[in-house]
């Protein structure tokens, strides 16, 4: 059974340290902060074995040359993740299969938000572990790919078991709440969970991991095809309307 510290850094990241207590292995998915993440994993009393990217972005792959230089860990990742100055020693793309101990992870290509994005899916703890790919209520800007690829990347996502259980990279949702509202107004799931999301924040408490039905049922993204008339888009394709969606959300004004 596998165990999962998650804790904030930088100004908006989430850290994730995963350990295998059987092998003691640990993983750290992504580097946003190295101090930070080496910190963490020190008051656990874990060795960080693994530093698994899910894409090149300074605040996920910044930190791996001094968490490497540091424990040694092994990096896995994106070939993209090159442009960072730290190559991963093994790099790999969809369908590749990831081992943490006695823990499997399968790679899934979630390129739109940058080329090479990938996604960890560890089907056996029904968890995925997506980067900037996805977000609570939001997804990731398309600072590389085209909507269409983003879209289906999204559509692999939705394809995992409805109660799989997502880590994604940033605290975003309240921002990405006010938005979504915007284009799905009528949407009862999602008001009573931007309530909650209010409630949670008003706390200070984290609304990240969050539930793949949850966000199937509230996220303006995945449900872009679902929102085409009150888009103007009726008739339009699927990635279309998901376009549509981005495009909206890349100019609001929260
Ligand atoms: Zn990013
Ligand atoms: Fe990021």
């Amino acid at each position: 059974m596998l165990q999962i510290h998650q804790f904030r850094c930088l100004s908006d990241n989430y850290g994730f340290l995963i350990h295998d207590p059987s092998s003691g292995a640990t993983a750290t998915i992504d580097t946003p902060d190295a101090d930070e993440i080496l910190r963490q994993a020190a008051a656990k009393g874990w060795r960080i074995t693994d530093i698994w990217n899910t894409h090149w972005h300074p605040d996920h792959a910044g930190g791996n040359a001094a968490i490497k230089a540091a424990t040694g860990a092994t990096v896995t990742g994106p070939a993209e993740v090159e442009r960072i100055g730290q190559a991963p020693d093994r790099i790999v793309t969809e369908g590749d299969e990831v081992q943490l101990g006695g823990v499997n992870a399968r790679v899934l290509d979630v390129g739109g938000h940058t080329l090479g994005h990938i996604a960890y899916v560890i089907s056996t703890e029904n968890t995925a572990f997506v980067g900037d790919a996805l977000f609570a209520l939001g997804c990731g800007r398309l600072f590389e790919g085209t909507p269409q690829q983003m879209w289906d990347s999204l559509q692999k996502l939705a394809a995992m078991p409805d109660a799989t259980t997502l880590y994604c990279g940033h605290e975003y949702t309240q921002s990405n709440a006010l938005f979504a509202v915007t284009v799905d107004p009528e949407n009862a799931a999602l008001k009573a969970r931007v309530a909650q999301i209010d409630a949670l924040r008003a706390s200070n408490e984290p609304t990240v991991p969050m539930q793949l039905s949850l966000e199937k049922a509230t996220n303006p993204f995945l449900r872009a095809p679902m929102l085409k008339e009150t888009l103007g888009l009726a008739g339009a394709a699927d990635w279309e309307a998901f376009a549509e969606v981005r495009k909206r959300k890349d100019t609001f004004k929260g």
